[in-house]
């Protein structure tokens, strides 16, 4: 029987997604990114994690359906949700049975074999961490073989994307970095949205709970009104309307 291992829900979430949603943060992560802020995601041993049948998370999920409004719904998360993906493919399934919007925030490193999934998923919040294999490996740890797998199959399926990329002063956040990005971003197709994040320094001190040194130690907060003029032309150049999509999908 599929038991999920989730870390935590959050109910009122209003930045994963559009509306109102309840994010579903599910346990597990193979990536190591320099700057991740949720490092007591990674391991898919925590004895705290909640271990909820799929049917048993969605009861659950159907409780908060009144607030989610025209817009809103439930936000898978992680750590990386994909590496359940039985667990997450069937909750999907039932979340839309249902009649509630979902989401996947997710950095696209999982298992391979992802149809099951996207065929319930309406929206794929997808995390760049760089567009080259070299800069990804920079920063995640890991190798963009897997990240480019999922990729592809979002493509293949015609999902609606909202590409989120982390800016870190020193790191990522150089013009000649953002340029790359535009033009790698620009062969893509069905894109919403593009977010760039200013990487902050919030989940600094689970590291020092955790007893791990912490990556970018010394590296100050990103400025968030430095990446306005960033946001709005990568928006202009990559996003298309959902009409736009649409018709990327028949062709
Ligand atoms: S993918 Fe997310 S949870 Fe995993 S290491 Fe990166 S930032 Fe952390």
């Amino acid at each position: 029987m599929t038991v999920g291992r989730i870390h935590s829900v959050e109910s009122m979430g209003l930045v994963d997604g559009p509306g109102i949603r309840t994010v579903v943060f599910l346990q597990g992560c193979r990536l190591r990114c320099r700057y991740c802020h949720n490092p007591d995601t990674w391991s898919m041993e925590n004895h705290k994690a909640l271990e909820l049948r799929p049917q048993e998370l969605v009861d659950r999920l159907v409780r908060f359906k009144p607030y989610y409004g025209a817009e809103g719904g439930v936000t898978f998360s992680g750590g990386e949700p994909l590496l359940q993906p039985e667990f997450l493919a069937q909750t999907l399934r039932l979340c839309q049975k249902a009649g509630i919007h979902t989401c996947l925030d997710t950095a696209g490193c999982g298992l391979g074999s992802y149809e099951g999934i996207l065929d319930h998923t309406d929206l794929v919040l997808l995390d760049v961490k760089h567009y080259t294999p070299e800069g990804y490996e920079r920063i995640t740890g890991q190798s963009m073989e897997a990240f480019e797998g999922f990729w592809q199959a979002t493509q293949r399926k015609g999902t609606p994307l909202w590409v989120r990329h982390v800016v870190v002063p020193g790191l990522t956040d150089s013009r000649e970095h953002l340029e790359g990005l535009e033009h790698y971003l620009k062969t893509w197709k069905h894109i919403q949205r593009v977010e760039l994040l200013p990487y902050h320094t919030l989940g600094v001190h689970k590291y020092q709970t955790m007893g791990i040194p912490y990556p970018l130690e010394g590296v100050p907060a990103m400025e968030e009104g430095k990446l306005e003029d960033w946001n709005r032309r990568l928006n202009e150049v990559c996003c298309r309307t959902m009409t736009q999509i649409r018709k990327e999908r028949e062709l």
